[in-house]
């Protein structure tokens, strides 16, 4: 079905806003350019699918805002063919950005009601991601090892299991990476991590977020 060229022009002007907001990863913004974010939003808010903001997906939960998506797609910078493995796939947005910039993609949804109403979502979009329902913070064992983990929830510390399933560094290349909100309720900061040994990882505090919290036993 052809899309409304409104979509089109609204999506258009969306990756202009977020070059301005300083994304340069022309991947990612390839990626934000294609998918239709008029799909993942409550149809209620359709008006708004392109304005650069979160917005209520139900269950207490949101789609991340665009520059958001944008942030934590450029830190992480998938590449084709990389084993990605998402916490907390919500809406599918963040999923199908990822699956846009070619990643083997596995996410993980904690929300019965939004795995049950996004792993089907995806499918019919074409998105091949790799849908499970269960608490992210223990990772995808089965699936691993993988060379980029990004957990879309915040977190108040980085989970252990998740940290296992980084990729080990082989030769001169360094393992997996990590892209994860790290702090309290009110405010997080992006974090990346890149696995360097078997326990060793270079850590890098970036930008303050705020985030829904990552559901665990602890939260
Ligand atoms: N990536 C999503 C998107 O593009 O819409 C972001 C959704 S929202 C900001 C964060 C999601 O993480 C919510 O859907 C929430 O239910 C989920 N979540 C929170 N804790 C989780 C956990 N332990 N395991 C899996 N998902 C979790």
């Amino acid at each position: 079905m052809k899309e409304d060229w409104k979509f089109q022009r609204r999506r258009a002007r969306l990756v202009e806003e977020l070059r301005e907001k300083g994304i340069i990863n022309e991947r990612v913004l390839r990626a934000i350019g294609t998918v239709q974010r008029q799909h993942f939003v409550d149809p209620a808010f359709l008006a708004r699918a392109y304005h650069d903001e979160a917005l209520p997906i139900g269950m207490k939960q949101t789609i991340s805002q665009p520059f958001t998506v944008a942030y934590q797609s450029q830190v992480l910078d998938a590449k084709p063919g990389e084993r990605i493995l998402e916490i907390g796939t919500g809406s599918g947005y963040q999923a199908a950005v990822l699956c846009e910039m070619g990643a083997r993609l596995y996410t993980i949804e904690r929300v019965r009601g939004l795995y049950e109403h996004t792993a089907p979502l995806l499918r019919s979009l074409g998105y091949r991601a790799n849908c499970r329902f269960g608490d992210g913070m223990l990772g995808w064992e089965s699936m691993g090892p993988f060379d980029g983990i990004i957990v879309t929830a915040g977190a108040l510390d980085v989970p252990d299991s998740l940290l296992k399933q980084l990729k080990l560094p082989e030769g001169m290349k360094p393992g997996g990476r990590m892209v994860i909100p790290v702090g309290g309720r009110e405010q997080q900061m992006m974090t990346y991590i890149v696995r360097m040994g078997e326990d060793e990882f270079d850590r890098v505090a970036m930008e303050a977020f705020r985030f829904v919290p990552l559901l665990g036993k602890t939260q």
